[in-house]
């Protein structure tokens, strides 16, 4: 939940996922619907759908406990090199190295390396059989608060007698923001609204129908902006009269259910303004 989201937002949303889900066993019987809907506000469903997955597959090949093995964590669904590491080493207290935002670049400094394979080499080099959760972790802190980014406390930094880079400033490029406008539409038939099932960014989740905007399209009723990735995404929604349903994807909904289902927040929140404002 704390990729790319803050501790103070993810908080509550921690809390009430635990509260539905407190265990694999409650995770691996829940429907998508549900999963994507408890996960709702906190984008890159991706995660959500492979909590799922990896709930069930805990079930069904582990009885129900997590393994402690890195290389076994590994196979669960989304769980790459870093993530596995982690939990071996935090959670189960294994000697395997990690290598994240903060401790590569503190690697890189003190050994004055760049490639990720020799990263994850040196960080295998130093980690301790003893406290390796602890050692791990102050890792990760030393990298965090003394080697920092733009400005490296080199003068505090503790490590600093063995340091082949002190001073050094790495910066990394930041990936340029594209900008792009996605048009949907509003169709309401008495108390109902017409939704579409995703099928990429939210797979799974009901949006607001895409709309083909023409230079003879009236303006749209409502526009925002909202981040993704390195997008930074326009929605507009226009209105749009019933017309041509496709009953393959789309489905109407009791406006009264919509709390029920999984609607990424962006068309989320455009739907209750349009609603308020009617
Ligand atoms: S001496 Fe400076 S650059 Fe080297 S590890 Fe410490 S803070 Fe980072």
């Amino acid at each position: 939940m704390l990729q790319q989201t803050q501790v103070a937002t993810v908080l509550p949303y921690y809390n009430s996922w635990l509260r539905r889900f407190p265990n694999f066993a409650a995770l691996a019987v829940a429907t998508e619907n549900d999963v994507l809907h408890a996960w709702q506000g906190l984008g890159y469903y991706s995660r959500a759908r492979n909590l799922h997955a990896t709930a069930k597959l805990v079930q069904d090949r582990h009885g129900g406990l997590l393994p402690n093995d890195a290389e076994i964590l590994r196979e669960l669904p989304g769980v790459g090199r870093y993530t596995a590491n982690a939990i071996a080493t935090f959670a189960f207290d294994r000697s395997v190295p990690i290598v994240e935002a903060n401790t590569a670049r503190l690697l890189a400094r003190l050994f004055n390396i760049e490639s990720r394979d020799a990263l994850w080499n040196a960080a295998g080099t130093l980690v301790p059989k003893r406290n390796p959760g602890r050692f791990n972790s102050a890792l990760m802190d030393l990298g965090a608060t003394i080697c920092l980014s733009r400005n490296p406390k080199c003068g505090a930094c503790p490590v600093k007698g063995f340091c082949r880079a002190p001073g050094l400033r790495i910066r990394k490029q930041r990936p340029t923001t594209k900008r792009l406008i996605e048009n949907h539409a509003l169709v309401t038939s008495r108390n109902k609204i017409l939704l579409e099932q995703c099928s990429n960014r939210w797979r799974g989740m009901w949006m607001l129908p895409p709309f083909i905007a023409r230079s003879t399209s009236t303006p749209p009723i409502h526009s925002s902006v909202f981040p993704f990735t390195n997008h930074q995404i326009t929605l507009r929604v226009h209105s749009r009269r019933r017309g041509k349903i496709d009953n393959r994807r789309q489905r109407w909904f009791d406006r009264s259910s919509l709390n029920k289902i999984p609607i990424p927040s962006p068309h989320r929140r455009a739907i209750e303004q349009l609603f308020r404002a009617a």
